[in-house]
């Protein structure tokens, strides 16, 4: 099979022939059809984070196929079912975390593509009890970008509580922005979307943000002012000064959600204007399995819309370079060709 391959740091990645992966006890493999592009696997080429993955390693934790074969013990998935691998690859289900449904705090977890070998691959294993049944009338492709950038937005928007009369600010409308958009829309809110380029404004605009902002050439915070002050602040651009941007136009009692992770990453927050206006700086880290079912049951019913282009894996690095450039619409997901 084969596979893209990140074998140092900052290096291109390079494809390499692999012989096929055999899934141990509770693991299935599987013959991946898509897999998203995600900001995180470009990180973790760069190893841009304190902790970081070991090379060589695959990335990609947006990877839908369909199961191959079953290792010992797996009971409740069959050969031929579609299924995503998200990046929670596996969590020890035993510690606070897991039982209190925070699985993604586990400190014993395992990140696909990341502390595994992930989707960006002809096959690739799964923990079977993280990977997710994709329901029917879901293709890969759309599940693809749903697995990582649509749970974490969705889970990111849990975790700000958002309520119909309030405002929300999505700040970078790329893969996760475009759905972060949708599901504040769904829960009710007025959105504000921001970006830098006009392509991701223009599609704010189609998928029916209440006003953009250009964060080029207007004043971010002054802008959510304008109309209030945001409730909830949705970071999501790969920009520390973007964090700040939102921060300062939060309505007090506002909530400054943190979900991009820009390398060396850190802001200055005021004290005094923070305690006077009883604002928060919360983390939130991708989703649970439960949230990604609600994800895709979403979509089944139609209520979102994943844009989307479709690329061969051996443009793997030219594809990194245009997310860089902020040059694709909102997700680039590989073509691993198992559908055709
Ligand atoms: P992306 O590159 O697709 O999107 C980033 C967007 O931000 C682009 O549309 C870009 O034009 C825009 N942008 C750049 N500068 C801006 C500015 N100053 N103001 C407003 N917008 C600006 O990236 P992505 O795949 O959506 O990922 C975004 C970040 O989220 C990455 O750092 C990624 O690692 C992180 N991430 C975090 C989690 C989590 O669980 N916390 C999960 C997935 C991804
Ligand atoms: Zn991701
Ligand atoms: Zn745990």
């Amino acid at each position: 099979m084969k596979a893209a391959v990140v074998q140092a740091f900052g290096e291109p990645l390079v494809i390499e022939e692999r012989p096929d992966p055999e899934p141990g006890p509770g693991q299935v493999r599987i013959r991946v059809e898509a897999c998203g592009l995600c900001h995180t696997d470009i990180h973790a080429a760069h190893g841009d984070w304190p902790v970081k993955p070991n090379p060589p390693f695959v990335p990609g934790h947006e990877g839908v196929g369909l199961v191959e074969k079953l290792g010992e013990g797996v009971t409740h998935l069959t050969v031929g079912q579609r299924v995503a691998v998200p990046w929670l690859g596996k969590a020890c289900g035993r510690c606070e975390h897991c039982l209190s449904g925070w699985e993604t705090l586990c400190e014993q977890q395992i990140n696909t593509g990341y502390g595994c070998d992930g989707g960006y691959a002809e096959k690739m294993l799964a923990w079977a009890d993280f990977a997710q049944r994709v329901p029917e009338g879901v293709t890969a492709f759309d599940a693809a970008p749903l697995t990582c950038a649509g749970v974490t937005t969705y889970k990111a928007l849990k975790v700000a509580d958002v309520k119909p009369t309030q405002l929300v600010a999505i700040s970078g409308v790329g893969g996760l922005g475009h759905l972060a958009l949708q599901y504040a829309k769904i829960a009710g809110a007025t959105v504000a979307a921001i970006d830098v380029t006009d392509d991701k404004l223009e599609l704010a605009t189609e998928l029916g943000a209440d006003i953009v902002i250009d964060a080029r050439k207007q004043d971010v915070g002054a802008e959510l002012k304008r109309h209030g002050g945001a409730h909830a602040a949705i970071a999501l651009a790969v920009n520390p000064a973007a964090f700040e941007a939102v921060n300062s136009g939060l309505r007090r009692g506002g909530k400054l959600v943190m979900v991009a992770m820009p390398a060396h990453g850190t802001i200055q927050v005021p004290i005094f204007d923070t305690v006077l206006n009883g604002t928060s700086v919360i983390g939130s880290i991708v989703g649970t399995r439960q949230d990604l079912a609600e994800v895709f049951q979403l979509h089944a019913a139609g209520r979102t819309k994943v844009i989307y282009e479709t690329r061969p894996l051996v443009s793997v690095n030219d594809s990194i370079d245009a997310v860089l450039r902020a040059e694709i619409q909102a997700r680039i997901v590989f073509d691993l060709g198992a559908g055709s």
